[in-house]
C-alpha cells in the first residue's frame, strides 16, 4: 500500500480510468455534523448499544424505545446540509459523460445528503426519511413529524418502522446487484468514510479488486484513519471535504 498524498499521481490513475464506483459511509456526512456509528451515543441514549437500537430484535423488545431513537436521530440531522465533499461528489458526478467516465456512486448513509447536492444515489442500508409497515412492507407515505407515539399501518395493522436496513437484515435487491456490478467491473473502486465493518458493504472492495477481467482495478481510501479494508492500493489520510474538492476540481477542469 502507498501511503499516497501526491495528488497528481491519483489524478492520473483517474483520469485514465472509465468505470469508477464510489462507497461512502458515514465519515462522509461527519463534515456536516452528523456524527458516525464510532463517535459515543450521548445523553438518554449513552446507555445503549447502536445494535440493540438498529435490529428487529431491538424493534420487537421495545418498540417504542426504537422509534424515539430514530425520530430523535431524525430531528438531529433535519438541518444539516451537504459538505464540500458531497458538492464536489455530485459536479464530479455532472461532469462524468464529459470525461468519458461511468461514476456509480453507493452509500451506506441514511442521511439524503447526496441526493441534496445532486448526486444520483443508490443507498443501501435505507432512507432514515422514509417509513414501511414492519409486518407487511407497506411503505408508509403519511408525513409522521415530530410524533413519539407508535403508528401503524392501514393495511394490515402492523407497527410502522424507519425505512433503514438493521442489522441482520438483507440489503435492497436492485441496490445490492448495482452495487456488486459496478464493483465488479470497475477501473478504480474509492472507498470514503467508511471503517470497513459491516459486511456485505465492506465487501465490495474485494470484489472490485479480486474480478478476474479487471486485475489491474485500483482501490482508492480516503479516511482520516485507515480502516479494516485490506486491499487498499493507495491511502489518503485526509477528510473528505478537504480532499476531495481538490480531487475534483483538477479532474473537472
Ligand atoms: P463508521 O462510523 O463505522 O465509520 C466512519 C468512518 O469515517 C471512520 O473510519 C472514520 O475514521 C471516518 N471519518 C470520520 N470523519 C471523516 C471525514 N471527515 N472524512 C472521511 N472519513 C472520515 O461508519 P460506516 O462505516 O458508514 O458504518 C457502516 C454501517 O454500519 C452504517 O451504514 C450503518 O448501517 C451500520 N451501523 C449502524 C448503526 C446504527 O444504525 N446506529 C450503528 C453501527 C453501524
Ligand atoms: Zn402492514
Amino acid at each position: 500500500m502507498q501511503n499516497n498524498h501526491d495528488l497528481t499521481a491519483i489524478v492520473e490513475k483517474l483520469k485514465q480510468a472509465k468505470k469508477i464506483c464510489i462507497l461512502t459511509g458515514a465519515g462522509f456526512s461527519a463534515e456536516s455534523g452528523i456524527p458516525t456509528f464510532r463517535d459515543k451515543q450521548t445523553g438518554l441514549w449513552e446507555n445503549f448499544r447502536a445494535e440493540e437500537l438498529a435490529s428487529v430484535q431491538g424493534f420487537q423488545k421495545n418498540p417504542e424505545l426504537v422509534w424515539q431513537w430514530y425520530q430523535m436521530r431524525r430531528n438531529a440531522i433535519k438541518d444539516k446540509q451537504p459538505n464540500p465533499a458531497h458538492h464536489a461528489l455530485a459536479q464530479w458526478q455532472q461532469h462524468a459523460d464529459k470525461l468519458g467516465q461511468t461514476i456509480t456512486l453507493i452509500s451506506q448513509n441514511v442521511d439524503d445528503l447526496h441526493e441534496q447536492a445532486g448526486s444520483l444515489v443508490y443507498k443501501l442500508h435505507g432512507n432514515l426519511w422514509q417509513n414501511k409497515c414492519s409486518q407487511c412492507g407497506l411503505p408508509y407515505t403519511h408525513e409522521v413529524k415530530q410524533t413519539k407515539e407508535l403508528l401503524f399501518c392501514e393495511q394490515c395493522h402492523g407497527k410502522i418502522r424507519p425505512d433503514v436496513v438493521w442489522f441482520g437484515e438483507n440489503l435492497p435487491k436492485h441496490e445490492w446487484q448495482v452495487a456488486e456490478l459496478a464493483a465488479f467491473h470497475c477501473d478504480v473502486f474509492i472507498s470514503i468514510g467508511t471503517s470497513s465493518t459491516v459486511y456485505p458493504a465492506a465487501g465490495l472492495a474485494d470484489i472490485a479488486k479480486e474480478s478476474p477481467g479487471y486485475p489491474m482495478t485500483s482501490v482508492i481510501e480516503i479516511n482520516p484513519n485507515p480502516s479494516l479494508a485490506k486491499v487498499v492500493d493507495y491511502f489518503i489520510p485526509e477528510k473528505a471535504g478537504e480532499f476531495l474538492p481538490q480531487l475534483v476540481e483538477r479532474m473537472c477542469k
